[in-house]
């Protein structure tokens, strides 16, 4: 069957005569074979998006489907790679091709002939269903990559056996009801579509992320979604490259969406060069990498989110907890808003279309804890990240609004901290986290008994600052009370000392749940022992200028080997701090 070009708009095209077609198929347009995608289907016209550049293309150019929706391949050889918006590997294209990569390139997402060591868990005479292991291959040092029964077999093997394979050559034959199904490690998925699982429960753990404003004011649940919107320079990629870096997931999906190509590059020089903290391995050895630069063709950009989650998906169904970082739904957005004006449909608000906050919602669901398929009893988790920037950093536009609705913590980055170089410039203020409630049971198992009053504390402390704020602008310093002037100093030390985290700094860059906890006890007590003081009359001049005060303010460049080092502030913080409050009574 083939169709026919009747029209060219920029990556939309339309083509005649494609009546046996379906939505979502994938097509092959022109000479040069672009890979192109049906998005509307008309009678027998089909508006097509093309990911690839369209220039060059004519009216009658030949059009065929391939009868397939787009999709992916999961297999050993997705660890380590970098991929475009629909999966084609850009290493190797740039490796063969040069840096302008050439349109219409026949390459397999994976490689086909590349070798790997499986080992067979299962043997014959196994009686088997979809998600079961049949055994696995170590990708990297880091990650062993579990090979399982496909969707739709199940049966008795019949056949299995280890040794070096190509991920389609046949590692196990599954007969059912007398017919056999020969498996090979290469599975195909629709991007478009979830991959199924058993039961989606509710989260109840955090992924620690290291940050500090995030794991103690905004913690976000392995399974959860967050976003982080923020005007231009205000750390979104930052926050979204440190949580790739630290956040203790076992497989990190970065799709790079959007933005300058430079940032890109920055994330592909460095992380090969990290070093993971659990493993000491390079992360690179844990994390995919979807690039879709704006230097890039829109349309792949759309479908660039898709072929992430859907590789999230496949790790997750391992029974791995996965993250999944996107920067920059907003310029994802911006390709749907563009494909959707060239298909000429009804604009929404703001020219984007009405289903912009439908498709958002389609993605951000897909995270999330779930039971995998299997008999193993298994849980896997996808926890979404999302970047979003807001022209001019308002967030009353259409993006930022949808996907507000949708996710659950909201890391509002804030302009003016950014100015003032307060990083991460997460605003403490108006960032939520609708997690934080329920998770207060495991901080409170795995961190401290009073892990949540201490959290609470910091949460008062920056409330009351801001109240107080507005006294001191009316009336000045003076009006405020020793006790009022000691609040003020402790939400100080709480933004600069403890909230402010530079990325850049080797030891400031994570900082662990216990030392997090052990400098919050610090703060908390030196506000204590401070009020105590000032209750027995002595000078706040000196509980300001106390050692303590200054332990406490490098507190954070103590070496997570050495966090001991904490508990003997505290205890040397105590005598100082009663030794200033007896002297303030013997004054009187
Ligand atoms: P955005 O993606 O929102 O445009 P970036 O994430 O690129 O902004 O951040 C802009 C700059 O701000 C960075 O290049 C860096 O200098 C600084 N910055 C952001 N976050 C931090 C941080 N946590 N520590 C130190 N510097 C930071
Ligand atoms: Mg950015």
């Amino acid at each position: 069957m083939q169709g026919r070009i009747i029209k060219v708009a920029g990556p939309l095209i339309v083509a005649e005569n494609m009546a046996d077609c379906m939505l979502y198929d994938v097509v092959n347009v022109g000479e040069k074979n672009l890979i192109g995608e049906i998005i509307e289907l008309r009678g027998d016209k089909a508006s097509i998006q093309v990911y690839e550049e369209t220039a060059g293309l004519c009216v009658g150019d030949a059009v065929y489907s391939t009868g397939e929706p787009l999709s992916v391949e999961l297999a050993p050889g997705l660890i380590e790679g970098i991929f475009d918006g629909i999966q084609r590997p850009l290493t190797t294209l740039v490796k063969q091709y040069g840096d302008r990569i050439t349109r219409g390139i026949k390459v397999n997402n994976l490689d086909h002939e590349k070798t790997w060591n499986f080992v067979a868990t299962k043997k014959v005479g196994d009686k088997v269903s979809a998600g079961d292991e049949l055994g696995y291959v170590d990708e990297t040092e880091v990650v062993r990559h579990k090979i399982t029964v496909p969707f739709g077999v199940q049966g008795v093997i019949s056949s299995i056996e280890s040794g070096l394979f190509n991920i389609e050559q046949t590692i196990a034959v599954i007969s059912d009801n007398g017919e056999d199904k020969k498996v090979c490690m290469l599975r195909k998925w629709p991007v478009r579509k979830a991959r199924p699982y058993k039961e989606k429960m509710p989260p109840s753990m955090p992924m620690i992320t290291g940050q500090r404003v995030i794991d103690t004011l905004f913690p976000v649940a392995k399974g959860g979604c967050a976003a982080v919107p923020g005007p231009f320079g205000s750390g979104k990629t930052v926050v979204q490259h440190q949580l790739a870096k630290w956040a203790d997931a076992k497989i990190i999906v970065y799709v790079g969406c959007g933005e300058r190509g430079n940032e890109m590059t920055d994330v592909l020089n460095e992380f090969p060069e990290l070093k993971d903290p659990t493993t000491g391995y390079p992360l690179m050895k844990r994390t995919i990498l979807i690039a879709n630069t704006s230097d890039m063709p829109v349309a792949a950009r759309e479908a660039s989110i898709y072929t992430g989650i859907t590789i999230a998906e496949y790790f997750r169904d391992m029974g791995l907890d996965v993250a999944i970082m996107a920067d920059s739904t907003s310029r994802w957005a911006e390709a749907l808003r563009e494909m959707s004006g060239r298909l000429e449909e009804m604009p929404g608000d703001e020219g984007y279309p009405a289903y912009l906050s439908s498709r958002l919602a389609e993605f951000y669901e897909r995270a999330g804890i779930v039971k995998v398929l299997g008999s193993e009893d298994l849980t896997g988790s996808i926890t979404a990240i999302g970047a979003v920037s807001p022209p001019g950093g308002d967030l009353s536009e259409p993006v930022s609004q949808a996907t507000l609705r949708i996710v659950r913590v909201f890391w509002g980055l804030s302009a003016s901290l950014a100015y003032k170089r307060h990083f991460p410039a997460i605003d403490w203020l108006v960032s939520y986290s609708l997690y934080a409630d329920k998770l207060g049971a495991w901080f409170k198992e795995n961190v401290g008994a009073d892990y949540n009053e201490l959290r609470a504390f910091v949460m008062r402390v920056l409330q009351e600052e801001a109240e107080l704020e507005e006294i001191v602008r009316l009336v000045g310093m003076d009006a405020l009370s020793y006790k009022e002037r000691m609040t003020m100093e402790c939400a100080k030390i709480i933004r600069e000392d403890y909230l402010h985290q530079n990325a850049f700094h080797e030891i400031d860059t994570y900082t662990s749940l216990n030392k997090q906890y052990k400098i919050l006890k610090l703060i908390y007590e030196f506000y204590r022992l401070g009020n105590i003081a000032i209750d027995n009359y002595a000078e706040l001049d000196e509980i300001l200028s106390s050692k303590a005060k200054e332990r406490i303010g490098r507190a954070k460049y103590i070496e997570e080997g050495e966090i001991e080092q904490l508990d003997v502030i505290l205890r040397e913080m105590n005598v100082e701090l009663k030794k200033i409050a007896e002297a303030g009574e013997s004054d009187v």
